[in-house]
C-alpha cells in the first residue's frame, strides 16, 4: 500500500541559506518532489522559465487565482507569487514528499487549509552569520542588508506558528536533519489510516469468519 507523501513547508529568511540546503537534500536523497512556484516578479540572470518560476503576467496569474488553480498565494513585495495546485496533488498521492518553498503568509494560510502539512522555518545560528552570509553574497548593498536584517526580526515573530525549526549552521548537516524530520512523518498515525483499516477489516475477517 502506497503511503501519501507529506506536504512540507519550508520558509526561513533571506540569506539563511535554504537554496543550498535543499540543493544537498535532493542531491543525496530520494523521494522529493520541489514544487516551482508561479510569479508576476521578472525572472532574475539565470533564472529559467518553468524551472525556478513560472514567470506569468498580472492577468494570468488573476485567471489563476479566479479558477482555483492556486494551492495559496501572496502579494509579497508588490509581486504575487502562488502554488500550482496540480502537480502538488499528483505528487503526493504518487507518495513523494513535496517541498513548498514559500514565505510566511502562504505558509500559515496552508496549515488552514491543509492541517496536514508540515511547517518548518530555517533559521541561522546566529544574527552574526545571516549578516555576514548576506555581507557575503556582495551583491547586496548595505542599505539592502539593513532592511534584510530589519525584515528577519519582523518575520521572526512569526516562527512560533511553525511546527519545526531546523538551524543551519552546516549545510549538509541541516539536510541530514531536515530529512529525518520529513521522514519521520510518514509514521504518524494518520499518515497510516489505510494500512490500520485494512488491518482491522482483517482482524475482523480472522477473528469472526
Ligand atoms: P524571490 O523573489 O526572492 O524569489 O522570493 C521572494 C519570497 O517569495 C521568498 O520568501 C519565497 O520563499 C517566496 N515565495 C516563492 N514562491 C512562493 C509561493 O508560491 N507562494 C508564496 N506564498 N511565497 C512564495
Amino acid at each position: 500500500m502506497k503511503t501519501r507523501g507529506s506536504l512540507i513547508v519550508l520558509s526561513g529568511f533571506a540569506g539563511v541559506g535554504k537554496g543550498t540546503v535543499l540543493k544537498s537534500l535532493f542531491e543525496t536523497r530520494e523521494g522529493y518532489a520541489y514544487s516551482v512556484s508561479a510569479t508576476t516578479r521578472s525572472p532574475r540572470p539565470g533564472e529559467v522559465d518553468g524551472v525556478h518560476y513560472f514567470f506569468v503576467t498580472k492577468d494570468r496569474f488573476e485567471e489563476m487565482i479566479r479558477g482555483e488553480e492556486l494551492l495559496e498565494y501572496a502579494n509579497y513585495v508588490g509581486n504575487y507569487y502562488g502554488t500550482p495546485r496540480s502537480y502538488v496533488e499528483e505528487k503526493l498521492e504518487e507518495g513523494f514528499d513535496v517541498i513548498l518553498e514559500i514565505e510566511v503568509q502562504g505558509a500559515l494560510n496552508i496549515k488552514k487549509k491543509v492541517p496536514d502539512a508540515v511547517l518548518i522555518y530555517m533559521l541561522p545560528p546566529g544574527a552574526k552569520v545571516l549578516y555576514d552570509r548576506l555581507k557575503g553574497r556582495g551583491t547586496e548593498t548595505d542599505e539592502v542588508i539593513a532592511k534584510r536584517m530589519k525584515r528577519a526580526m519582523e518575520e521572526a515573530k512569526r516562527v512560533p506558528e511553525y511546527d519545526y525549526i531546523v538551524i543551519n549552521e552546516d549545510v549538509d548537516r541541516c539536510a541530514a536533519r531536515l530529512h529525518t524530520l520529513i521522514r519521520a512523518q510518514r509514521l504518524r498515525t494518520r499518515s497510516n489510516m489505510p494500512f490500520l483499516e485494512k488491518l482491522q477489516a482483517d482482524l475482523k475477517e480472522v477473528t469472526e469468519g
